[in-house]
């Protein structure tokens, strides 16, 4: 194998750009280069528990070529983690790629992953490559092969239902916006970070114009949500301290238990955008309904006050559109 790793820096590369640097390293197609950039990916993680940098790395149906890697939160418990798995395909989701076709990882994906990758149509013909492996030349194999009698949502769900990349639209509305429907965490806004350029310290002008814009981001969130098992569709969003917004759109698996929480999904948006330290984070809306089966928020304050004790937090109830 070539052993010049070239440097990734983003988390989506251009199928021109992937193209250019397959060329450049004599290598056959784009699919071989997918391991090439594993290493590199690695550094991107944020794993302050572990300290294991995972990196995943997944050419899409477009030609475009997607990075993911681990996140941990200090102070949470695990289960809240982000394996680069399910960052892969968050990110992909995030900038509507319809399918992936191979991944390349640095570890062979745990059990949880390989489970997550059920929720894709086609899944069991997923290419998977392992970098570690011992083999001297490892190769692609079927995800098949990693999770031989799979349990997924061929048992759960009919044929016409969305699985996960493909095109979903919950058909979620706001419910009128008065108290009863707004669960406002605003003691906080006086409380807000010094060093967080301002947005809403001593601006609330400025915050409440970028409201409107973080609940319609946070809306159209959970209309793209992935929850054909609990019928409890979530979005959120994030606004960093410059006014940008990240969509995260919550993901249930067949197995329940590797399902991808919506703030952990806005949080792959962040990260896979450039974003810094979490405590740039300055605002966060959900979107659920009023009292579902499977509720977000709790959950979701949980994890941003752990990331970003000054964030602003606030919960808008939906209902479906008659
Ligand atoms: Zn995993």
């Amino acid at each position: 194998m070539n052993q010049y790793h070239p440097t990734v820096t983003q988390f989506v590369i251009e199928s021109s750009v992937a193209e250019s640097i397959a060329q450049s390293m004599n290598l056959p197609s784009v699919l071989h280069l997918l391991p090439h950039l594993v290493n590199s990916a690695q550094s991107l993680a944020r794993p302050p528990i572990s300290n294991y940098h995972v990196g995943a790395v997944g050419l899409g149906s477009d030609g475009r070529i997607f990075v993911g890697v681990n996140l941990e939160f200090p102070g949470l418990p695990l289960h809240h983690s982000v394996h680069a798995e399910q960052f892969l395909l968050t990110n992909l989701a995030v900038h509507r790629c319809p399918r992936l076709l191979s991944v390349a990882v640095s570890a062979a994906p745990c059990g949880h992953c390989r489970q997550f990758f059920q929720e894709l149509r086609h899944s069991s013909s997923l290419q998977i490559l392992v970098t570690d492996d011992d083999e001297s030349a490892p190769d692609f194999k079927p995800l098949s092969k990693f999770l031989p009698h799979p349990f997924g949502p061929h048992d759960l769900l009919d044929q016409e239902t969305p699985l996960l990349l493909e095109q979903h639209d919950n058909g979620l509305d706001l419910l009128p916006q008065n108290d009863e429907y707004i669960n406002d965490n605003s003691d906080n806004l006086s409380n807000g970070d010094e060093n967080c350029g301002n947005l809403i310290n001593g601006n609330f002008g400025k915050y409440e114009q970028n409201e409107t814009l973080l609940r319609e981001a946070a809306l159209e969130a959970a209309n793209n949500a992935h929850a054909p098992y609990s019928g409890c569709p979530s979005g959120v969003a994030l606004m960093d301290c410059e006014g940008k917004v990240y969509k995260g759109s919550y993901v249930e698996s067949a197995a329940f238990n590797p399902s991808f929480g919506p703030v952990q999904a806005a949080l792959v948006a962040y990260v896979a955008s450039g974003g810094g330290g979490y405590e740039r984070i300055v605002a966060a809306a959900l979107v659920e309904e009023e009292s579902p089966k499977v509720r977000q928020e709790d959950t979701a304050r949980l994890l941003l006050k752990a990331i970003s004790p000054k964030c602003v937090f606030q919960v808008f109830y939906c209902g479906k559109c008659v």
